[in-house]
């Protein structure tokens, strides 16, 4: 059912469409969002093929970036999290029943060639969801791109919708798992199935990186079998993850990668001070430290 709303009505179900206008530019869209109708920044390219088996998405995670972001945008391998993103879509949540859901797997967004890689645990359901972009429309992105405005590493200080201009400054940010699961809690098989996603792209990406930070001990654990995927050197023991936690990877090649850690911006954390703006500036800053150790 895309884009396509169910009243009951004299016993039997009626489908009416409810397009309505996205918050920047306008237009019409369904919910889930189709491929490739003009939605700001949807990855999709034209001839992407949903995966539907994990297989399928080992197959097609085997391509460059931009093939990566497309297959992402359609990917359909987890029916639990297909099923839930879609109803989330539909149903939207009051407030936001004026717009547009993307309800399709959010993909990695920023620089190709980064020197800093944010690794989060899964796109919100009223958030990365609703905008198609990760972290952005929700309480933690609000925290999250404040503070990486502040040491440097976002343009604007806010991330509301996709197409708003906002724009990482030599980074990207990925969700270990690229659709939002039910209590912001994918099962280990819908973890292991979106997995190839993120070995592809950390692999893609490890040879300009200097810097990674894992928001959350889920996103912690997920980067690191994605760098031993891609021939990274962990520490073994595996390092252990706190906030502030750092360990130092090696790529091919002898360069070092450093791994940080900071809690999860969630509300959880920050509405009990669990985590406040000063320890989140304190670890973004010093992934932008080290990002440019030239020169900040
Ligand atoms: Fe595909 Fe990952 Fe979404 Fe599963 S969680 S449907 S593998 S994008």
């Amino acid at each position: 059912m895309n884009g396509l709303g169910e009243i009951a009505s004299g016993g039997q179900d009626v489908h009416v469409t409810h397009l309505l206008p996205h918050p920047v530019i306008g237009g019409s869209f369904d919910s889930p969002v189709t491929p490739g109708v003009g939605w700001p920044d949807d990855p999709y390219v034209a001839g992407a093929r949903p995966a539907m088996t994990p297989a399928d998405v080992c197959e097609q995670a085997a391509g460059g970036l931009e093939s990566i972001d497309a297959g992402v945008s359609v990917c359909r391998a987890c029916p639990r999290l297909v099923t839930w993103r879609e109803k989330v879509a539909v149903a939207k949540r009051a407030g936001f029943s004026d717009q547009p859901y993307w309800g399709r797997p959010v993909a990695g967004w920023g620089s190709e060639q980064p020197r800093v890689l944010i690794v989060g645990l899964a796109p919100a359901a009223h958030g990365g969801n609703r905008t198609g972009r990760i972290f952005t429309g929700d309480r933690s992105g609000d925290w999250l791109f404040a503070s990486l405005h502040r040491v440097g590493l976002a343009s604007l200080p806010t991330s509301d919708h996709a197409g708003d201009g906002q724009r990482l400054i030599d980074t990207r940010m990925v969700a270990a798992v690229r659709c939002a699961p039910p209590d912001n809690k994918p099962t280990t098989l819908e973890r292991d199935t979106c997995a190839p996603w993120l070995n592809a792209e950390v692999a893609l990406v490890v040879p300009y990186l200097k810097v990674v930070v894992a928001l959350g001990s889920y996103a912690w654990d997920a980067s690191i079998r994605s760098f031993r995927a891609a021939n990274v050197e962990v520490p073994r023991p595996k390092p252990v993850f706190g906030h502030g936690a750092s360990a130092l990877l090696t790529a091919p090649g002898g360069r070092e990668i450093v791994l940080l850690g900071s809690y999860h911006p969630s509300q959880q954390n920050t509405f009990t001070g669990r985590l406040t703006e000063a320890m989140l500036d304190d670890v973004l800053g010093r992934a932008a430290r080290a990002g440019w150790p030239d020169t900040r």
